[in-house]
């Protein structure tokens, strides 16, 4: 897209944004005037008359409202309500044109056949997985029912899911018991996680004892903190909880900063389910489409170019691209390594090489400049130190 279509756009939202304001002044302009002319008439009705004749009075009312009428008939105040309405949208319809006139590329030219090949099975039982997430569970049987995949179904999965969003919605109420219930019966892998989880709800679950009262508390904190007072790492923290029973009840609640540790606790319990059944919440579906969204006007920036260019064109067939795409850190998820001489990202069953200067680099490129340097002793790509292959060490991420 090139600079001054994009310029155009902006104009056409700024004017849009003017005409909006200009029209909400307008009406409510128009609703004044007709409010002052009311109130206006109201006035010359109610206005007291010295003589209380029925008659003159029911003149003088007939007399208002018509005087009323015929000054709203002037003023036309629908009139140029709708007038600046009417240009707000021509002023909105010519911005969804102009919205088509300039994002006109076809996406499809984008997509390459040799890189991606689309296994039908796969693509469902992404969606599925999807689904899964999303807690569709009926939904979920549903589709791999009808895409033929219903020995997929995971019930074992669908269990832990319906779990969690049980916690969870008991959760939203500031409810604990199924969550406690649940970290219980996980004791021994939170301890392997080292995880404080099961100490905070019960933190948690007294302070919400203690706002009800503190004889309830004492007696949840004998039967529940025992364990915790035992163990180094909690028994500070659990001593420190017990003299919130010195707090008085309304202090309770900033002191402890009740809301703030909801939160927190929901959010290692959601990280603890995951690792404790090897789940991950994050549909890859919608990290697939949040991805190509994000990297496509790049692609599309390259597809024109590239249409025009010989040499790109070659690329085509390649199982690459030679552009690089950044869409942000949220979609790293290993690291990867690009070796500085050869720009090539490494595999991850290769493993680059660490000179005894410092500087690390492909064993690819290594063999390349050990191959072209007719001694045993090589020198770095990067600064003038030679050393020989035998002092080089591998690399393990
Ligand atoms: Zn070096």
């Amino acid at each position: 897209m090139q600079e001054n279509q994009y310029d155009q756009l902006l104009k056409d939202v700024e004017r849009i944004k003017k005409c909006s304001l200009i029209t909400k002044q307008e009406i409510s302009k128009s609703i004044d005037s007709v409010l002052e002319l009311l109130v206006e008439a109201k006035h010359q009705i109610n206005e007291p008359m010295e003589i209380e004749d029925q008659e003159v009075r029911r003149r003088k009312i007939k007399d208002s409202i018509n005087n009323l009428d015929e000054k709203l008939r002037e003023k036309k105040p629908l009139k140029s309500v709708i007038d600046s309405h009417k240009k707000y949208f021509q002023y909105l319809s010519k911005y969804g044109k102009n919205i088509e006139k300039i994002f006109k590329s076809d996406i499809n030219n984008v997509f390459k056949d040799t890189l991606v090949s689309f296994e039908k099975e796969c693509v469902n039982e992404a969606i599925a997985e999807h689904l899964l997430i999303e807690k569709k569970f009926e939904l979920y049987e549903n589709f791999l029912k009808e895409t033929g995949l219903s020995h997929k179904i995971d019930k074992e999965k669908q269990n832990i899911l319906k779990t969690i969003q049980k916690i969870f919605d008991e959760f939203q109420t500031n409810q604990l018991n199924e969550a406690i219930k649940w970290a219980q019966t996980k004791k021994e892998e939170l301890e392997d996680l080292d995880s404080p989880l099961l100490f905070y709800l019960h933190r948690l679950q007294f302070i919400q004892n203690l706002q009800k009262g503190k004889m309830e508390s004492i007696q949840y904190a004998r039967k529940h903190f025992k364990d915790f007072f035992n163990q180094k790492k909690f028994a500070d923290q659990a001593q420190q909880v017990m003299f919130y029973i010195l707090l008085e009840n309304g202090k309770i609640q900033d002191h402890c900063q009740l809301d703030q540790s909801y939160k927190q606790v929901e959010e290692l319990l959601l990280d603890n389910y995951c690792k404790i059944y090897n789940l991950t919440i994050k549909s890859a579906l919608l990290q697939c489409l949040i991805a190509g969204t994000l990297a496509l006007p790049k692609f599309l920036k390259y597809t024109q170019i590239s249409s025009m260019d010989e040499e790109l064109k070659d690329y085509h067939n390649k199982n690459e691209y030679p552009i690089e795409v950044e869409i942000g850190k949220d979609f790293k998820y290993h690291s990867i390594f690009v070796c500085p001489i050869s720009r090539d990202v490494i595999e991850p069953d290769q493993n680059p090489v660490w000179l005894t200067c410092g500087h690390v680099i492909s064993e690819a490129s290594m063999k390349k400049i050990t191959a072209s340097a007719n001694k045993e002793k090589f020198k770095c790509p990067t600064c003038p130190k030679e050393m020989t292959a035998r002092e080089t060490k591998k690399i393990y991420f």
